[in-house]
């Protein structure tokens, strides 16, 4: 097939790429490399099945003959899309809209938005379903990327409604492993990196918010399957993994297995409407997808602080 990938150069997207060309695929990746990495791609470039575009999906794009969408274009961790809530909301709407307007140009063919569990908020329900309707800050700081994704997910039912578009949505839990960027500033390359380079592990708040972590390939797994479904299936469906941990555990662990580090634990200021818990029920991928992450928080954490060990050499 030919494939769209937006944010390909990003950390996800870096991985959908790759499985994609593994698989035989012609793969165009679109991006601005606002957080996106040509490192992440370099690799890729060796094979004719991969190209790359140097594009902003806040504008329009001509692109013909693709079988697939898949939609990863915008930054997603808290410093990067509060640095620009303009670009986010611009990106998560507008850009989500061209991407929809691209595809039923292109046939009708179908497209996939990686949408987020932080479309939940600071969740009054937990863990969360796919029928819960989310508790979120409308002028908050976080606001441009939980309202942008959610203004997303309207659009596209709303595609799908009014032009029979075959979308899918999906709503992805935190996700951690390698091609992130050390300096992205989410809390598992943060410690990661603190930890190898002995510096403080920065916990916001006291430690006690929860975080679900999913390792990229089984978020990959699920991608591919939801993409792929024939059951007419559009989401939203949550990917993520439901091994829930405190903030004060994940460095706990990341010390435990980073057994050089001299690094000590200290606490900053938490930032405003950082969500207290979050875990996701996960019983409609099981149900629809036959999909659930096989790897453990720690069996990721050996394969990403590998990752990050060479990043810091
Ligand atoms: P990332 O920041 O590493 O990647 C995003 C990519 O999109 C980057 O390459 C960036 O340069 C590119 N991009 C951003 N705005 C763009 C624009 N307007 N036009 C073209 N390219 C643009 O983030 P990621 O973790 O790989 O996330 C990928 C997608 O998955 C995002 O849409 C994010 O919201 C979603 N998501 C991620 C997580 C997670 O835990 N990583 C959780 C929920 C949702
Ligand atoms: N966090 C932290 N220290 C850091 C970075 C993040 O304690 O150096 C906390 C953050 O306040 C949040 C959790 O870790 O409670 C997850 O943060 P992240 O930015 O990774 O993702 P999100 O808040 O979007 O789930």
């Amino acid at each position: 097939m030919k494939i769209l990938v937006t944010g390909g150069a990003g950390f996800i997207g870096s991985h959908l790429c790759k499985r994609l060309v593994d698989e035989g695929n012609e793969v165009i990746c679109v991006d601005n490399f606002y957080t996106g990495r040509k490192k992440n791609i370099e690799k890729l470039l060796e094979s004719d099945k991969f190209s790359v575009m140097e594009h902003d999906i806040i504008n329009p794009l001509e692109i013909t003959g693709l079988d697939r969408i898949y939609n990863l274009a915008c930054p997603a961790s808290p410093p990067a899309y509060q640095k620009d809530p303009v670009f986010t909301w611009k990106t998560s709407v507008i850009g989500v809209m061209n991407m929809l307007d691209l595809a039923r140009k292109n046939n009708n063919c179908r497209v996939l938005q990686t949408s987020t569990s932080e479309v939940y908020g600071d969740p009054l329900e937990h863990p969360q379903k796919e029928s819960y309707w989310g508790n979120v800050n409308p002028i908050g700081i976080r606001s441009c990327y939980d309202e942008g994704k959610r203004a997303s997910e309207t659009l596209i039912v709303d595609y799908f409604r009014k032009f029979d578009l075959p979308v899918r949505i999906i709503r992805i839990f935190n996700t951690y492993g390698s091609n992130m960027d050390p300096n992205d500033g989410r809390v598992v390359s943060n410690f990661i990196v603190q930890a190898l380079s002995n510096q403080d592990i920065t916990i916001y708040g006291d430690g006690s918010q929860t975080r679900s972590f999913q390792y990229v390939d089984d978020l990959i797994d699920g991608m591919l399957k939801m993409m792929e479904n024939n059951l007419g299936f559009i989401g939203p469906v949550n990917i993520g993994n439901p091994g829930e941990f405190t903030i004060k555990e994940l460095a706990e662990i990341v010390l435990k297995m980073i057994l050089e580090s001299k690094s000590k634990i200290v606490f900053k200021d938490i930032p405003k409407d950082d969500p207290k818990i979050r875990k996701p029920d996960i019983t409609l991928a099981k149900e629809k997808l036959s999909w659930e992450p096989l790897i453990s928080l720690e069996k990721g954490l050996v394969q990403t602080i590998a990752y990050f060990r060479s990043e810091v050499e």
